[in-house]
């Protein structure tokens, strides 16, 4: 079984290798995405990971025209928003994450309710290589 530490660094080893993981506690079953070591529920430390298939709906977004520094390097900013969502996943835990694929210019046509899946956004190489989860049509 999986024996890494249900943190952040965990979290983002299993972007680098394109899964999905988020922590379960063995007691209520309670899901948690990003994982974490004590459940947000019960308030128990017995978690195991579970893989999620990273297929889900879009329950809510917002579209950022004031790029935080590391998304404007990127180019994204006023006139080249993106788009940030809540997700909520087939498994019934939610997830935000950047969202892709979608018409930004006109977000007045996005429906809460559009089915997503999971990709992986990665940059950097080597032991340096970053990947975020990002969600697309
Ligand atoms: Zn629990």
């Amino acid at each position: 079984m999986e024996n890494r530490p249900f943190n952040d660094t965990s979290y983002e080893q299993y972007l680098n290798e394109a899964r999905v993981m988020g922590s379960r506690c063995r007691k209520c079953s309670a899901l948690a995405l990003p994982p974490r070591p004590i459940c947000v529920s019960c308030y128990g430390n017995e978690m195991e990971w579970v893989e999620l298939k990273g297929k889900g709906k879009l329950a809510a977004f917002t579209s950022i025209v004031v790029a935080p520094p590391f998304m404007a390097k990127e180019g994204f900013g006023r006139n080249n928003p993106y788009i940030v969502g809540v997700v909520e996943l087939e498994e019934g835990v939610k997830a935000v994450a950047r969202i892709n694929g979608l018409d930004v210019k006109h977000p007045d046509r996005i429906r809460v309710g559009t089915p997503l899946h999971a990709d992986f956004a990665s940059k950097g190489e080597g032991p340096a290589r970053q990947t975020s989860l990002v969600f697309k049509p």
